[in-house]
Order: C-alpha cells, then sequence, then structure tokens
C-alpha cells in the first residue's frame, strides 16, 4: 500500500470512530484526492450511495451515483473496484489517480454511515456480482 493510501485509511478510521469529519480531516482527504474527493462529497451530500448487502453473508457492494444528469449508478467495492470509465482510464491503465470518485463516495458513506441500505439474498447478490 502506499504511504498516501495508508494516511487515507487513518483518516477514514477516525471519521468511522466518531461518524463525523472535522475540517482537518477535511484537509488531509482534499490534500490527497483533490477534486475527486469535491464530487464525492457532493454525492454523498444527495444521498447518492446505496450498499447492497447480501443475507445471510453480510457481503455487500456499493452502488454509487453519478454526477451527470443521467443519474446513472455504477457498482464499486471502496477498495478496488468502480465499474465507471474513470476507474477503468484514469486508475487501472495510467495510475494516476489512487480511486475515483465513486470509491470516494463510498468510503465516506460507510465511515459516516450515511449510505442508503438495500438488502438481497446471497443469490440476488451473486447474480449481480456476475454481471460486473
Ligand atoms: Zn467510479
Amino acid at each position: 500500500m502506499s504511504a498516501s493510501s495508508l494516511a487515507a485509511e487513518a483518516v477514514w478510521k477516525d471519521i468511522e470512530s466518531t461518524r463525523s469529519v472535522t475540517d482537518d480531516q477535511l484537509s488531509i482527504l482534499h490534500f490527497l484526492f483533490g477534486k475527486n474527493f469535491e464530487r464525492a462529497t457532493r454525492i454523498v451530500d444527495q444521498r447518492g450511495v446505496k450498499r447492497i448487502s447480501g443475507e445471510p453473508s453480510g457481503r455487500f457492494v456499493f452502488q454509487v451515483m453519478g454526477e451527470s444528469q443521467r443519474k446513472e449508478e455504477y457498482f464499486c467495492f471502496a477498495e478496488n473496484y468502480c465499474a465507471c470509465y474513470s476507474f477503468f482510464y484514469d486508475i487501472v491503465n495510467r495510475g494516476e489517480q489512487l480511486c475515483c470518485k465513486h470509491q470516494l463516495a463510498a468510503r465516506l458513506a460507510l465511515s459516516l454511515g450515511v449510505f442508503i441500505e438495500v438488502k438481497v439474498s446471497d443469490e440476488q447478490l451473486a447474480v449481480l456480482l456476475s454481471k460486473l
């Protein structure tokens, strides 16, 4: 893991333990992720993050709203995957950023506990993941 991912991880953990974000934490995250973090906070403010949990396993994937008028949604794992183009081009191909705005939005919403919980059966979740 890179130094900046470690720094980010420490901040997420702090936010998780207090369920709130301080100005200092905001500036660290902004420093690490720049514009993408601003976009992520907008998505979270609009309650644009759903967590789809399979029962009984409790495994989950996030479904995160995009920012355009089309209101598309992307399946995404906060740590290592997003179905959007930016993830594929900027992160996998060019290695320019740590993660996309959807992953950041998912991580922020998880830390703050402000996502919408959607429960499905493990079977339904498996079907959904098989289409990614
Ligand atoms: Zn994405």
